[in-house]
């Protein structure tokens, strides 16, 4: 008899290849959708091609190829470092973060609306569970919520909503919710 783990892996394999075509339908290639949601969701220590390809799990080539097609449509911005010259950070444009009311993931988001309360707890505490357990195997990064971070400081000595006691600065309201490469649990 087919195993319970099976099922569950065989679904999740079925919803990313149902949120993969349906992309591939509308305006953008699917990892193109997902440079987007990345630039949407992390903070600005993570908007960088080198945290980006992290996340990704892809690489170097593939990224920067991507980067240029939404730079060129006017989808996203790249910045200089002030200070370093060699930095880059990346910046979603007026007209990328427009492009992301289209977003094929919108669908799945509403599926899960449907869900109450409780089963959406249970269903985020699961899925994050065999997420972490996947990037333990794989050596890869959390990119978890600022918030849930060790180094996260509700409070910060300086009078701002929060700081950071890694990267020893001060986060403000969104920061806290924004996802973070350097994210420890
Ligand atoms: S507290 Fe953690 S998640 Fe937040 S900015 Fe610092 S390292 Fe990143």
């Amino acid at each position: 008899m087919e195993s319970r783990h099976l099922r569950i892996a065989s679904l999740l394999e079925r919803l990313s290849r149902l949120i993969a075509n349906d992309g591939k339908h509308r305006r953008l290639k699917p990892v193109q959708w997902e440079v987007l949601r990345y630039l949407s969701r992390a903070n600005r220590f993570s908007r960088t091609p080198t945290a980006l390809t992290t996340f990704l799990g892809s690489t170097k080539g593939t990224v920067s190829q991507t980067l240029i097609t939404l730079e060129r449509n006017g989808w996203l911005a790249k910045r200089r470092g002030v200070e370093d010259k060699r930095s880059v950070s990346l910046e979603l444009t007026a007209a990328g973060r427009e492009l992301l009311d289209e977003d094929p993931l919108e669908g799945l988001q509403r599926a899960a609306s449907h869900l109450d309360g409780d089963q959406q707890a249970v269903l985020e505490i699961a899925l994050q569970r065999i997420l972490e357990e996947r990037l333990v195997a794989t050596a890869g990064k959390t990119f978890g919520i600022c918030r849930t971070c060790r180094f996260f400081e509700a409070h910060s000595p300086d009078g701002d909503p929060h700081r950071c006691a890694l990267l020893k600065v001060s986060l403000g309201v969104p920061d806290a919710a924004q996802i973070c490469a350097e994210h420890t649990p």
